[in-house]
């Protein structure tokens, strides 16, 4: 075989290689491209054609910017790999989506535009907030639910926070769970998830009580609203405190240590 031909057989074969590998999603893609522009066409109108209409004539501002995420929610996906959450996220009629994917080897799925609005979130609040997929980001992480994160996934993990915290000024008290932000309804991340870690790295808090004294007149359950915490039903606003703080307790009662930790942590989340 002369060298010229062995090299022509060998760039058609890395040329199809490649062709069997980026076609998996080419036409869910294609779906993906096609709504983007559909928003872009949106984004060019000036006053959009159903905003309300006035008579008088358009005066445009210049001063303006792109809305922007200011919260950042974390799934565990609940679901056997990272195929199977790529899969769900690409048929429309599940309706769900996240703008990450992060697999258990720490591979990292950027699946949607951070500007655009995904399907994460549902019905949740925070603080007084509620429609959080409008102003947050969704991560989730390919994990059933009762097995540990890998550690190849916690540190692309914490990669992918430390630019969306840059990248959009995000507070450190608002990197959250979905258990947190959907108390009685979402129990995700698990217990098994790596809070502490996450908030030595600057993504969220954790607490301290050492040498801590409660004062008497500490109100327990407003901390807990101030965290920012749907206290609603104070039950299950307790339960997804516990999933996030004290994941080794799984009742729903608050103890002296809740009491201890509560105190600790409202002063660095008010
Ligand atoms: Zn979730």
């Amino acid at each position: 075989m002369n060298r010229f031909f062995y090299y022509s057989l060998l760039l058609v074969v890395v040329a199809l290689t490649n062709s069997c590998t980026s076609n998996k999603y080419a036409t869910t893609n294609r779906v993906y491209k096609k709504q983007v522009r559909a928003f872009a066409k949106l984004l060019r109108e000036y006053p959009i054609s159903d905003s309300f209409a006035t008579a008088t004539p358009w005066v445009g501002t210049t001063n303006f910017s792109m809305r922007r995420p200011s919260l950042v929610v974390i799934h565990h996906t609940a679901q056997k790999s990272c195929d199977q959450t790529l899969r769900t996220f690409t048929l429309p009629r599940t309706a769900v989506s996240s703008h990450y994917v992060i697999c258990r080897d720490g591979t990292v799925h950027h699946m949607l535009n951070d500007l655009l609005r995904g399907h994460h979130a549902g019905v949740s609040k925070w603080g007084g907030a509620t429609d959080l997929n409008s102003s947050s980001i969704g991560i989730e992480i390919d994990n059933d639910g009762t097995e540990p994160f890998s550690p190849d996934q916690i540190s692309s993990l914490l990669r992918v926070l430390g630019y969306l915290k840059r990248a959009f000024t995000i507070p450190q008290s608002s990197f959250v769970g979905h258990a947190d932000i959907a108390p009685g309804r979402k129990v995700d991340p698990s217990r098994r998830f790596p809070w502490q870690t996450l908030a030595q790295n600057g993504f969220g808090y954790w607490y301290d009580t050492t040498g801590v004294k409660v004062p008497e007149h500490f109100n327990a359950l407003q901390a807990l609203r101030i965290i920012g915490y749907n206290t609603a039903n104070e039950k299950n606003a307790i339960q997804s405190y516990k999933i996030h703080f004290v994941p080794q307790d799984t009742t729903s009662l608050l103890t002296e240590t809740d009491r201890k930790i509560l105190f600790s942590l409202v002063g660095k989340y008010q």
